[in-house]
């Protein structure tokens, strides 16, 4: 289990100062601006990633559209699940994934939004149609297609990957995510999904405390997930991916708390 850092895609593909700051050789690349998904940014982000020593083990894909990250609005915004975007949303998936392969990087992941819990539900099997649209368009180009888990229940995330079935899905899997939705355990949460996860964001956090706000994200080893044991059940899992820091706020803060999680990790996988 390799340890990297959330690195977002800026300056054209001259970024990976972040990751060298904090002694790291591995991250995952976000971007929710598509317009970035070029031949041109690729190559110079791959380029820079060499010179750096840094490794990009995935491409951490937005999407166009709305975003609203409650309970109230964001059925109707997040992922694959409102209709109205789904087909702009599709393409922009696809359009990282090009790009993922330019970069030599082996999967895209992104947040499909809140799947139906309800199988039967008219608006699911629509959902699991989108995915495999995206999934065999990744496929096509020999990468594989994760999601992060947050807004759908680990069983609703099971049955979405049997039922999509393309056979190159999996999971990135954020434990305070289940918590701040209020969605499940992340320990539990590998008794259902564990053979999936691919890669961990090393986040933490709390549930929610009233019925319309998600949960309070928590500095690592701060929150709920219960790190000692959580990195322990992967240990058994037989995990081998990247355990990528994620930490939600900016400034001096942000680069304080990683470097804090960086040397946490490290004496938790020491054991
Ligand atoms: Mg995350």
């Amino acid at each position: 289990m390799e340890i990297g850092v959330i690195n977002p895609l800026e300056h054209g593909g001259q970024c990976f100062e972040h990751v060298s700051r904090f002694g790291l050789h591995v991250c995952q690349l976000v971007s929710w601006d598509n317009t970035q998904a070029t031949r041109e940014v690729a190559a110079t982000a791959k380029r820079e990633a060499a010179k750096a020593g840094v490794r990009i083990c995935a491409m951490w894909s937005g999407m166009p559209g709305p975003g609203e990250w409650n309970f109230s609005r964001g059925p109707a915004t997040l992922g694959l699940v409102p209709p109205e975007y789904r087909s702009i949303r599709v393409a922009a998936l696809k359009q990282w994934a090009d790009f993922a392969s330019w970069l030599g990087v082996p999967a895209i992941i992104t947040h499909c939004g809140f799947i139906p819990e309800n199988p039967g539900d008219p608006n699911y099997t629509p959902v699991v149609e989108a995915v495999r649209d995206v999934a065999r368009h990744c496929q096509q180009l020999g990468l594989e297609f994760w999601f992060e888990t947050g807004q759908e229940s680990p069983v609703v995330l099971l049955r979405t990957i049997e039922r999509v079935g393309t056979g190159n899905l999996g999971i990135n899997l954020d434990p305070a995510n289940l918590l701040l939705y209020g969605k499940g355990n992340p320990i539990d949460a590998l008794d259902v999904f564990g053979k999936y996860v691919r890669n961990v964001h090393v986040k933490d956090g709390f549930c929610p405390t009233d019925g319309e706000h998600l949960g309070q994200e928590a500095k690592v080893g701060e929150g709920k997930v219960r790190f000692p044991e959580f990195i322990r059940r992967l240990q058994e899992l037989g995990f081998t991916g990247e355990l990528i820091i994620e930490r939600e706020i900016s400034g001096e803060q942000q680069i304080r708390d990683i470097r804090d999680t960086v040397a946490y990790l490290q004496q938790l996988l020491a054991r």
